[in-house]
C-alpha cells in the first residue's frame, strides 16, 4: 500500500486527484475495515461450514499432493475466469447491476476505490472464492496466500499511476485497462472486465484500449447517475431507488443525511483547536499578551476558558 501510494505521487494517471478525495473515509472506514471485518466471520464461519457440512465431501486425494503454489495458482487462475464472467453478467442484468454500481460509484478513483463493493457482492464472490479452497482440501496458507494476492491486485488496478505493460498487458490486468472500466462512457459499460488476468478480456473480445485517457472532468468518470455518498443510503438505493433531496422533507432523512457531514465539520473543527492548543498554556486568552493568543485556521480566537 505504501509502495502505491508513493506511486500515486510520483506518476500520477489522473494529475491532480487528492489523496483525500470524494468517498476516502467512507471507502476506508466503512468498506475496507468494518464491512471486511464482518463479512470475513460471516464467510468463514457460518457460510462456509453450512456449505461444507450439507455436501460431506472431503475434496479430491490428488489434490494434496499439490504444492502450495500450484494449489494458489489453480485456484487464482479458476476464481480469476469465474469473476470475469460473474462481472459481465452484473454489467448485463438488471438486477445484478444493483449489487455492482456501489463499485462504480466513485468519480475519483484511486488504491482505495477497489474497496468499495456491496455486501451482496462480496457474499456472493468471497463465498465462490474460499469455499472451493475449503471443500477441495487445499491447503490452508492457501487462504492468506490468495486474499493477500487479491487486496494487492484490486489496489494495483484500481490506482492512480500511469503505467504502460507493454506485452504484458496481453495477459496481466493493470490500471491501463481497469481504469477505463470506471469511465463513464458507453464504449466502456460492457468492456474491461477482467480482474487480475487481461487475457480473459482479448479472449472473449471484450477489452477496451484505445490509448489514450478517458478525461480530467468528474463526469468522465463514475456513474452517468445520482448515487448516495452514505454508506448505508448506497445499500438501501441497491434495492428501492429514491431521491435523496426529495426525501430531504422528512424531518428523520434530514437529521440523519446530515450527520456525516456534520460529523466532519465537527472532528476538523477539533482537530484545529487540538493543533492550537498544544503551543499555548492554558492561561485565560486575556491574562496573555497579544502575541501570544492563538487562532484557529479560520482565524477565530480560541477560548481557553
Ligand atoms: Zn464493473
Ligand atoms: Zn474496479
Amino acid at each position: 500500500m505504501i509502495f502505491i501510494i508513493a506511486w500515486e505521487r510520483i506518476s500520477p494517471y489522473r494529475k491532480g486527484l487528492p489523496f483525500f478525495r470524494d468517498g476516502f473515509w467512507v471507502d476506508l472506514v466503512w468498506y475496507t475495515i468494518i464491512q471486511s471485518y464482518f463479512l470475513q466471520i460471516l464467510i468463514f464461519k457460518y457460510i462456509i461450514p453450512v456449505i461444507q457440512n450439507c455436501i460431506h465431501w472431503h475434496g479430491f486425494a490428488f489434490f494434496r499432493s499439490w504444492s502450495i503454489t500450484e494449489q494458489v495458482l489453480f485456484f487464482l487462475v479458476t476464481h480469476d475466469l469465474y469473476i470475469y464472467l460473474f462481472h459481465r453478467m452484473q454489467h448485463a442484468s438488471k438486477l445484478l447491476w444493483r449489487t455492482h454500481e456501489a463499485h462504480h460509484s466513485g468519480k475519483e478513483i484511486d488504491f482505495l476505490a477497489g474497496s468499495r463493493s456491496h455486501i451482496a457482492e462480496i457474499i456472493i464472490n468471497q463465498t465462490i472464492e474460499f469455499a472451493p479452497i475449503v471443500i477441495l482440501g487445499a491447503h490452508p496458507e492457501v487462504i492468506p496466500i490468495k486474499a493477500l494476492l487479491d487486496a494487492m491486485f484490486g489496489m494495483f488496478i484500481h490506482a492512480n499511476v500511469n503505467v504502460k505493460f507493454g506485452k504484458l498487458k496481453y495477459f496481466l490486468n493493470s490500471p491501463e485497462l481497469h481504469l477505463w472500466h470506471h469511465a463513464n462512457y458507453r464504449e466502456v459499460f460492457h468492456a474491461n472486465f477482467s480482474t487480475k488476468f487481461s487475457v480473459w478480456d482479448y479472449l472473449f473480445g471484450t477489452v477496451y484500449d484505445p490509448g489514450r485517457k478517458p478525461g480530467d472532468n468528474r463526469d468522465n468518470w463514475g456513474l452517468y447517475y445520482d448515487y448516495p455518498k452514505d454508506y448505508f443510503l448506497q445499500h438501501a438505493f441497491s434495492v428501492k431507488r429514491f431521491d435523496e433531496k426529495k426525501l430531504l422533507k422528512y424531518k428523520w432523512f434530514k437529521f440523519y443525511y446530515g450527520l456525516r457531514p456534520n460529523m466532519i465539520v465537527a472532528l476538523k473543527k477539533l482537530f484545529r483547536l487540538n493543533k492550537g492548543a498544544t503551543i499555548i498554556n492554558m492561561h485565560p486568552p486575556g491574562d496573555l499578551p497579544p502575541s501570544l493568543m492563538v487562532a484557529d485556521a479560520d482565524e477565530n480566537i480560541i477560548n481557553y476558558n
